[in-house]
């Protein structure tokens, strides 16, 4: 079983990861728990890179090709490998991402985002994957109000640009409707628990 987790900054994806391990642990489910851009040396080196504040002149399309990257590295060496072997995989952040942040919100095209995505995984998609849907507003003053956060580029993006990260994540979920559970995370920690937890035991069933 291969699950993502999405959403924009701020929606609450690391408490979700969280509780997404923990269901997984109490169905005793063996799996790994990664990230992306990262999860591995190469990828995590790629990662740097992206998201390093210093690198304010890098071209989208070049930002879009490192995702791509970063995502097949991970892909080959550590997710694939697992799901061969039966481990599940539970992955914060995979193509989605990449879809809703360099196709739409920085305009290159959900379409030709796709097409070097579609090189990279290879036809791998997650079986099950949830968006954490909320009103950037409210995402970004959660990011406000919180400490310890890495700094990275993305910090310096203004809310338009998250609204159109959510804007754009909510037509790759009109995408794939089968696929894609969108939770709406401006709700209490607990709630947006609870619902997580009902959705994946459900699918565990299946
Ligand atoms: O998921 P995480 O918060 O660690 O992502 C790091 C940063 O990279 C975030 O600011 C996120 O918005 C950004 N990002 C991006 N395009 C992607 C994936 C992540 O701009 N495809
Ligand atoms: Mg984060």
């Amino acid at each position: 079983l291969f699950i993502s987790l999405e959403g924009g900054d701020g929606s609450g994806k690391t408490t979700v990861m969280q509780e997404l391990g923990r269901v997984l642990e109490e169905h005793g489910v063996s799996y790994i728990a990664t990230r992306e851009p990262g999860g591995i040396e190469i990828a995590e080196k790629i990662r740097e890179i992206i998201l390093n504040p210093k690198h304010t002149t890098m071209d989208a399309r070049t930002e879009a090709l490192l995702y791509a990257a970063a995502r097949r590295q991970h892909l080959a060496e550590k997710v694939e490998p697992a799901l061969k072997q039966g481990t599940c995989i539970l992955c914060d952040r995979f193509v989605d991402s990449s879809l809703a942040y360099q196709g739409y919100a920085r305009g290159l095209g959900i379409e030709e985002v796709m097409n070097i995505n579609s090189f990279a995984i290879n036809g791998r998609f997650p079986n099950i994957t949830f968006y954490l849907d909320i009103e950037p507003e409210l995402g970004l003053t959660r990011i406000a109000a919180g400490q310890g956060r890495e700094v990275n580029r993305l910090d310096m993006e203004s809310l338009q640009f998250h609204q159109k990260v959510r804007e754009g994540y909510l037509i790759v979920a009109d995408m794939y409707p089968e696929r894609i559970k969108v939770i709406d995370a401006s709700r209490t920690k607990d709630e947006v628990a609870a619902e997580i937890r009902h959705q994946l035991s459900k699918a565990l069933k299946e």
